[in-house]
């Protein structure tokens, strides 16, 4: 099979590989499309530790059981169409035991730490892979990944019904939260970036207000808080707008060796709440049906995807914040 190939921290190539077969307990799947983020850059920066090189990347995909491993339900059968939660997590640690898998200590993913899906072929554990309707295409599939982080965000924010809201970043994963927050029936959100063109998509999608710069908005307090950017800067900015009571989720990825300044006495004094999210956990399946619901939708958020030849164009694209969300379709046409 073709796959894109990270030999080490900045090198990548398309090789030819020998296609994966399923272990006991696995299935291969055919990719249909597989999207590009923030990590595969930090991957092929050489910025994300976990990662073993060479790797496979590729963590956000849809596509077809071709092949099953031994010990696969009849309820997963060659043919199915499938997105893939490319969570692998041990099972056995205090903080699995304790249900908080994505914090595993002996944490892992697909496409992460083993390989991936920028690849025309994967195998993955069947545990991880969830069924999707005829209607969601292997494009809106791939959606469902990102989708299950933004899920878990907003569970981890707690109730958002009515609460007015500022949420700073408007590319894929601030979109999405976006949707959500409508979905979860939060009061009107404000939304800032500094791309106009994001705005508008971000005013498609329910946001009452946009602007490109905070000091716009004449002193206004917002009772959440959401940052999709992970710029220090910016989360600094959503904390500031915070009203006495705020609370606020920080879901945007910062460089690891980043600070801020908050003014623990506003956090004293005004009770704010100041919480993480970190990837997926049991959210992937609410995705899914978040995406065949119709209650979110990814659409105007995606591009005609790239062949896996171009995958350097991709990254340059995500790189350089043309268009929100691109995806590479491994198949030859
Ligand atoms: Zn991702
Ligand atoms: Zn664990």
């Amino acid at each position: 099979m073709r796959a894109v190939v990270i030999d080490r921290p900045g090198s990548f190539q398309v090789a030819d590989l020998p296609d994966p077969t399923p272990r006991a307990g696995e299935v291969v799947v055919r990719v249909d499309c597989c999207g590009i983020c923030g990590t595969d850059l930090h991957i092929l920066a050489g910025e994300f530790p976990p990662t073993p090189y060479p790797i496979i990347p590729g963590h956000e995909f849809a596509g077809t059981v071709v092949a099953r491993g031994r010990d696969i339900e009849p309820d997963l059968p060659e043919g199915a169409r499938v997105a893939v939660d490319p969570s692998l997590l041990c099972g056995y640690c205090r903080r699995c035991r304790a249900g908080r898998n994505n914090l595993c200590e002996n944490w892992g993913a697909i496409g992460d730490t083993v390989s991936g899906a920028f690849a025309e072929y994967v195998a993955v554990p069947a545990v991880n892979a969830y069924r999707l309707p005829d209607h969601i295409d292997g494009q809106a599939g791939a959606m469902a990944e990102p989708l299950a982080c933004a899920v878990h965000g907003l569970r981890r924010l707690g109730p958002v019904q009515g609460d007015t809201a500022v949420l700073t970043g408007a590319g894929t994963m601030g979109l999405l939260l976006l949707q959500l927050l409508r979905h979860a029936g939060a009061g009107p959100v404000t939304v800032i970036d500094k791309v106009p063109g994001r705005l508008e998509v971000a005013r498609k999608l329910g946001a009452a207000r946009t602007v490109t710069d905070a000091t716009t908005l004449g002193g206004e307090r917002f009772e959440i808080a959401l940052d999709a950017t992970g710029v220090p800067a910016a989360i600094e900015t959503a904390i500031g707008l915070l009203d006495r009571g705020g609370r606020m989720l920080v879901f945007g990825v910062a460089p690891a060796g980043a600070t801020i300044g908050v003014s623990p006495f506003r956090v004293y004094n005004d009770e704010l709440a100041i919480t993480g999210s970190m990837a997926i956990l049991r959210s992937f399946g609410q995705a899914a049906d978040l995406l065949t619901s119709g209650a979110v939708d990814p659409r105007p958020l995606l591009a005609e995807p790239l062949p896996l030849e171009q995958f350097g164009e991709a990254v340059n694209r995500v790189r350089t914040g043309q268009g929100i969300k691109w995806h590479i379709r491994p198949a030859l046409v």
